[in-house]
């Protein structure tokens, strides 16, 4: 283990039917394995990090997620590469997931930023980001 690395994130889903198909496809694209799988939830590890997404209480679905709000923007993780990105690029787009700031894709983060942006089902933006 690395001290201090993220151990798991866990996010609260408007309806976890469609945030398993988005996470469970993008995470096993990215390498990610099945880890937990309960009825109000589901998570996927890779190595020591895991990502749980668990479905919101009725009670609580009124006040729903926006990235400018306070909390949460958007998760970034890395890609292989810069071919990986525009691979995952094709496939989001095959898959009908738009990209986000098209106009600058794949620079939407700087000129030196080599990235995809899109967003999951509660509109939680996703980056996927080539470092090499
Ligand atoms: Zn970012």
């Amino acid at each position: 283990m690395t001290k201090g690395l993220i151990h798991h994130v866990e996010i609260n889903v408007s309806n976890l039917e469609g945030s398993i198909a988005f996470w469970g496809w993008l995470l096993e694209e990215l390498g990610y394995e099945l880890y937990q799988s309960w009825n109000e939830g589901r998570s996927w590890k890779l190595e020591d990090s895991y990502l749980v997404f668990v479905q919101t209480e009725e009670i609580y679905l009124d006040a729903s997620y926006h990235r400018k709000r306070v909390g949460l923007n958007h998760l970034a993780f890395y890609a292989k590469s810069r071919e990986h990105v525009d691979v995952m690029t094709k496939r989001l787009e095959q898959k009908g997931i738009s990209i986000l700031y098209r106009e600058h894709h794949p620079f939407a983060g700087g000129k030196k930023h080599y990235a995809v942006f899109f967003e999951d089902p509660d509109r939680i933006k996703v980056e996927l980001v080539a470092t090499v």
